[in-house]
């Protein structure tokens, strides 16, 4: 029986429409859900609560890494526009958690606009079809259904066999996921770290740069930006290229910096001038990786939406040592 339900999972996630992820987000949430439910029982699970994970999942991916999803020309899914609409459509550097943190009656009137005009179509697509041909083999006849959709309480039932399948197996399913969403968000995306950006969505794993400081002091040892002297200061290694875009520490794409500039640059881009001062540093440094430019890198990133820093009274520039 599992095998039937493997199958159907795998033809739902790699066949079939191909206008939006929206199938993708709800598999995600189904094996999140499942993974983390305790005994083998049927449960009930709300819209809003498949809406409020759309909302995490496709706010990170518009919000943080700015993946382009109009797989339509000229057409973006609805979900994108109703984050568009509260959230703005400039990059924002705060997370997930954070932003929302202090808006809690926004947050609720997105969710529910993705639950009126997001989910209609999706939860009945995520279910075997017996009458597909895929399906008309001896072994599958009788598979069972995923769950059980009730529109009038608004809400759907897993049935606890669906959830053991889902459990059982999440790890190999998860990867067969996001192998397809990845797959799918390459069509419309050139950006680095695609799968593992999909992979941890809303879970920023972030690793301590200090390994790299001792490098980079002996490279110089004074502010990137501003120029002053390190030694007197505390020492912040700033990415240069938003983390965001880069989603690596990459030591070409690492300098170093006072708290003031780190603070102020944040998650922007600076600008041309300190491109070319990161190029020529790499370049003496002998720092640069074969078969990446960073000047392509900063090019795309900015392409993709993420915004150079300019504020006038408090400008951030670029001081040649
Ligand atoms: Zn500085």
């Amino acid at each position: 029986m599992d095998f039937n339900l493997e199958e159907a999972f795998i033809h739902i996630i790699s066949k079939g429409k191909k206008d939006n992820t929206y199938k993708f987000a709800l598999a995600k949430f189904l094996l999140d859900i499942s993974k983390n439910t305790k005994d083998k029982q049927n449960i009930t699970i709300l819209y809003e609560d498949i809406s409020e994970a759309f909302l995490k999942y496709y706010w990170v991916q518009e919000c943080k890494y700015k993946l382009k999803q109009d797989f339509k020309q000229n057409s973006q899914p609805v979900v994108i526009t109703i984050i568009q609409k509260y959230c703005g459509k400039e990059y924002i550097s705060d997370s997930y958690d954070k932003y929302f943190k202090d808006k809690k009656s926004v947050k609720k009137e997105i969710i529910q606009e993705i639950e009126k005009k997001c989910l209609g179509d999706v939860i009945p697509r995520f279910q075997p079809k017996e009458s597909n041909k895929f399906y008309s083999h001896n072994h599958i006849k009788n598979a069972r259904k995923f769950h059980i959709s009730k529109d009038k309480d608004r809400s759907i039932v897993l049935n606890s066999d669906t959830i053991f399948f889902l459990k059982k197996s999440y790890e190999l399913l998860h990867k067969a996921l996001i192998l397809e969403w990845a797959k799918f968000l390459e069509k419309t995306n050139f950006t680095p770290k695609l799968i593992s950006k999909i992979e941890n969505l809303g879970e920023n794993k972030r690793s301590s740069l200090g390994k790299y400081k001792k490098i980079l002091l002996e490279i110089d040892t004074k502010c990137f930006y501003c120029n002053c002297n390190l030694l007197d200061n505390k020492i912040h290694i700033d990415h240069f290229i938003p983390w965001s875009y880069i989603y690596d520490d990459e030591i070409w794409n690492l300098v170093l910096s006072c708290s003031s500039c780190n603070l102020k640059k944040s998650d922007y881009l600076a600008n041309e001038e300190c491109l070319s001062k990161i190029k020529k540093r790499n370049s003496d440094s002998n720092l640069s990786i074969p078969n990446k430019d960073i000047s392509d890198y900063y090019l795309n990133c900015k392409k993709s939406g993420f915004l150079e820093y300019s504020n006038s009274h408090n400008k951030l520039e670029c001081i040649k040592s």
